[in-house]
């Protein structure tokens, strides 16, 4: 890659967004002007499953490589901005049960946030990786407008991830816990078939658009369904976890069993957009997640299903864009550096 193109000359004062995930984290620049200095994924490896220590020293490993790589001196960094995945408080301590990410009992209740911002000597800003996305794909998408506006992301991964920023911040909520949107629990009339059994959540919940729009709710509760609508559909000879990562190339390629599946999955989103209608009434809803990477046809065409199943009054149809999430494999790392840049800029850090 020529990164004489891709990198830019720094402003009077950066930070930098660092986020962290399963296995590799990304890191990004971005100057007191709000351009990011870097416009490619810059990646190293992240090593949760070693443990908290490894993992902090491969953070800062990725603070000082993307410095070097941006030709940034350290004199120039303000604060950072870190995110990853859930559950974790407001504040970056991940949940005392641990987490997908942080099984190991060394990660139960540890202040991630903390011990960066102890080994770093520099402020950081915490978010977890939806919020993340959600606050870079409403900055990106309203740009100076973005702290008048208002937006709901929902991310469609191996759960579903959600963000709701409001005036351009994100609602953390109480306890740190705003925005969880997959644990919304939705009508299910015109969303399941009439055989079909009341999808479970791993949360404990019945019927939230997590148990639907995600790949753990293909693989639990959409595919077991839909296949034996479909007996002799070349899935089904497939195990459930290798069919269910088949099944978005099939879709694209306009299969009947993967657009059911679909089909069905954009009609829960557009559920929980409806709620969302009704809740903060925001000026645009995006979409994010393994779809954003799909082919554009089939992207479109998820979207539009979403919005087609999200009831809006006409006022609000008339106010409201619906927008993919842009650049998704960056989309953390940035998202962490904006919510840094408004925590500079605010004076609160
Ligand atoms: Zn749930």
């Amino acid at each position: 890659m020529d990164q004489a193109e891709t990198v830019r000359t720094p402003a009077s004062w950066v930070v930098v967004g660092l986020d962290n995930g399963g296995t590799c984290n990304n890191a990004t620049v971005l100057d007191a002007t709000g351009q990011f200095l870097v416009s490619h994924l810059v990646e190293n490896p992240s090593r949760v499953l070693d443990g908290p220590e490894s993992a902090v020293e491969q953070l800062a490993a990725a603070f000082t490589g993307i410095l070097e790589l941006t030709s940034t001196p350290l004199s120039l960094v303000r604060a950072v901005g870190l995110d990853t995945p859930g559950p974790a408080s407001a504040h970056g301590v991940i949940s005392s049960k641990g987490a997908t990410n942080f099984n190991q009992v060394s990660w139960h209740g540890f202040d991630i946030r903390g011990a960066l911002e102890a080994r770093l000597g520099l402020p950081v800003i915490y978010n977890n990786d939806a919020n993340a996305a959600a606050l870079y794909a409403h900055h990106r998408h309203f740009g100076t407008a973005a702290l008048e506006r208002s937006s709901v992301s929902a991310i469609v991964g191996t759960g579903l991830g959600g963000g709701v920023v409001e005036n351009g911040k994100v609602i953390r909520g109480a306890a740190g816990m705003a925005g969880e949107l997959g644990h919304v629990q939705i009508p299910l009339l015109g969303v399941l078939e009439a055989d079909q059994f009341v999808p479970e959540c791993n949360c404990g919940f019945a019927g939230d658009v997590e148990s639907i729009a995600s790949l753990t709710g293909i693989k639990k509760n959409l595919l077991p369904y839909w296949l034996k609508r479909f007996p002799d559909h070349p899935l089904a000879g497939e195990p459930v976890e290798k069919a269910a990562k088949l099944l978005r190339g099939l879709g694209e390629k306009d299969d009947p069993l993967a657009l059911a599946v679909f089909t069905q999955q954009a009609k829960a989103i557009g559920k929980l957009f409806t709620i969302a209608a009704n809740f903060t009434d925001p000026d645009a809803y995006f979409l994010g997640g393994g779809v954003v990477e799909a082919a554009p046809h089939f992207r479109q065409w998820f979207l539009n299903t979403v919005r087609e199943n999200t009831q809006l009054r006409d006022e609000q149809a008339r106010a409201a864009t619906f927008a993919l999430v842009p650049d998704l494999d960056m989309a953390g790392a940035r998202g962490a550096a904006v919510a840094a840049l408004d925590a500079v800029a605010a004076g609160t850090r």
